[in-house]
Order: structure tokens, then sequence, then C-alpha cells
């Protein structure tokens, strides 16, 4: 009998996520290591129609466990754990989204197992498989082997999408009714995000600010730079937006926008891989830091190491004089 492994499928109110089909993404890729079968699991309202949707669409089986609290970690942990205790599966995939970081560690614990998020790619070595991930803020690599089972994995956004899937059959779908349990906690608000329309999307060329921006004052200079471009657009990684220094639809990475511009200009940027994998889709990326080792610098066609504050005005004096 082979192993099981459980793909999570994150959805709204039966609409699957992206980070779904990353999850059952990342499962195809362990099985061109190893044995196993897949077996999808929704959870929450609307769990039987992203069921069917997913198992349409990737050809796997679905359990859908309806309940009727919108997204809670508790519930989450309760159902998957339960699910886990009567299938034993060897993992548990989900994305590595704000919600699977929410809930994956505490089911891992539950279960006696491991927990491995930001995962990049499957190794296999001797018997057990083994994880890649980033670490030092994407500078370095590591591989790392989950010492217990079950072993809670979670997909890095971005880094397992644009699978083309072209099942035999759709999959089928078993609904399951868990339970009731006593809550600790329970949803009191849920809060919108921000909405409006953000100008990253049309942009052709985006000046993004990190942290290395320094201070609010010096986002002057991104804005300058940014003019020198038609359809160009000013934004900013999450503690820059954090800081209340760029609004939230300035935000790039995996908790903001997702960009592709033909021109993307990083300054003061460090490369974490939640904002990397939002813009890894630019046409030319130019990166300004002033660390040689930057890991931005790897996803860039031109590197500057320079102190961006004393960078940018002679460039946009020397563009400013060649456009003239
Ligand atoms: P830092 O990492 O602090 O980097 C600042 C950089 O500026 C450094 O490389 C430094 O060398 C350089 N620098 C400093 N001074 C200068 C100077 N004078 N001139 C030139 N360079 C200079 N981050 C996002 O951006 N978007 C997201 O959507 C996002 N979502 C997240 C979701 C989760 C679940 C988690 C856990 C994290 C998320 N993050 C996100 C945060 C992410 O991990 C990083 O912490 C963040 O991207 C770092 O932002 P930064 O590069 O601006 O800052």
């Amino acid at each position: 009998m082979p192993e099981q492994i459980f793909a999570v499928l994150e959805h709204a109110d039966g609409a699957p996520a992206a980070s779904a089909y990353e999850a059952v993404s990342l499962c195809l890729t362990m099985l061109e290591k190893t044995e196993a079968m897949i077996i999808g699991v929704a959870v929450g309202p609307g769990a039987e129609q992203a069921a069917h949707a997913v198992s349409t669409k990737t050809g796997i089986d679905v359990i859908a466990a309806s309940t009727d609290s919108p997204y809670n970690s508790e519930v989450m942990r309760h159902v998957l754990g339960h699910l886990a205790q009567m299938h034993k599966p060897a993992y548990i995939v989900a994305g590595g989204t704000s919600q699977g970081m929410d809930y994956a560690p505490g089911l891992a614990v539950r279960l006696g197992g491991s927990c491995v998020s930001g995962v990049r790619g499957v190794e296999k070595s001797e018997k057990c498989l083994g994880f890649v991930r980033e670490v030092q803020a994407g500078k370095l690599h590591a591989l790392v082997m989950a010492a217990s089972r079950p072993t809670v994995l979670l997909a890095q956004p971005g880094v397992f999408s644009g699978r083309q899937w072209h099942p035999s059959s759709p999959g089928k779908v078993e609904t399951v009714d868990i339970d009731p349990y006593m809550r600790r906690t329970r949803n009191v608000d849920v809060q919108p995000r921000e909405t409006g329309k953000s100008d990253l999307n049309g942009a052709e060329v985006i000046v993004a600010v990190g942290r290395g921006i320094g201070k609010p004052e010096n986002l002057e200079l991104a804005e300058k730079l940014a003019t020198l471009f038609n359809r160009s657009a000013v934004a900013g990684s999450r503690p820059v937006c954090d800081s209340g220094w760029l609004a939230y639809l300035k935000q790039v990475g995996i908790t903001g926008q997702t960009v592709a511009p033909k021109l993307y200009i990083a300054a003061g940027i460090s490369g974490a891989s939640q904002h990397v994998s939002a813009m890894a889709g630019s046409g030319f990326v130019v990166s300004i830091n002033n660390d040689p080792q930057a890991a931005i610098f790897n996803v860039s066609d031109v590197c500057i190491v320079e102190d961006l504050v004393k960078f940018i005005p002679l460039l946009v004096k020397s563009l400013n004089t060649i456009s003239n």
C-alpha cells in the first residue's frame, strides 16, 4: 500500500486559491521521487465546491469536510488532525500562505510530526525525502530532512505554480462530517482588506523601495526616478507598507501584489523569497543595494552595489541629461 500525501486545498467559499494548486503541484513533484498517493482535503464553508473544482482540474481524489466556521486555525488543526489520524498520511502539504503559516506548525505538533516551511524543491537521499528551503533571507539554500512523521510541508508561494494539468479523468469527491468539539477561539470579526485600483498592475516600470530607503522623506527619490518613465509606479516591500510609508495597495509580495513589469528597479530591498516570488516575472530587474551579498542580486540583470541615497539622484541626473 503506497504512502498517502494530503494536499490541503485552500479556498475562499468554494473558490480554490492558487495555493491549492501549488500544494497539489508540490505533491506531484514528490511523486517523482517516491511512490505515494495524493488525497486532497478541503475544509470550511464551500469545501465540497472547492473539492469538485480541484478534483476536476487535477484528477486527484478529494475529501471535503464542510464546516460552518469561516477560516480559523483551531478548526483547521482539529479537522486535519482528525482526518490525519484516520488516514495516517506520511506528508501533509499546504500552501505557504498566511493561513498555512498560521495552522501548519500547530498541526505538526498536534500529530507529533515535523513542519518544514518555504519548500522550494524536493530531493531524495537514501530512503527519505529532503526538502530545499531558503535560509538567511535567501542567501543560502538548506536541505532539510524531517525527523518525525507526519511531515507538514508548506510550499513556497509561486515556486510550484504554472503546472499544466491534463488529468485522464476527474478525481472522486468524498464528503465527511467531522465530530463537533469545544473550541477555545472564535472569529469575532473579519475586516476586508483595503480595496481600490492599484496602479501597479498596468505599470511598465516599477520603482520598488525597501527598508533600505531609511526614512519616508527618501521616497521622493523613488518618485523622481519613476516620473522619468511613462506608465511607471512606485511600490514597496512589506516593511515599507507596514510602516505606513506607502499604502498596502503598493506592496509587492505574497501578501501584496504580484507584478510583472518590463522594468523592475529594486532599491534597498534584500530579496526575501516572499518579495521575490511576486516580482520574478519582471522583464528586466535592476537592483540597488549596499550589501554585495544581497539575495535580490540573484534575480537581477543589473546589480548596483551602492548607497541608494547617493546613487538615485545621480541616476536621475544622468537620465535627465540623456533625455534633454
Ligand atoms: P530588509 O530585509 O531589511 O532589507 C533592506 C535592504 O536594504 C538590505 O538588503 C540592506 O542591505 C539594504 N540597504 C540598507 N540601506 C541601504 C542603502 N542606504 N542603500 C542601498 N541599500 C540599502 N515582504 C514583502 O516585501 N512582501 C510581502 O508580501 C511579504 N509577505 C510576507 C508574508 C509572510 C508570511 C512573511 C513571513 C513575510 C513576508 N514578507 C513580505 C517579509 C519578508 O520576509 C521580508 O522581511 C521583507 O521582504 C524584507 O523587506 P526589505 O527587503 O525591504 O527589508
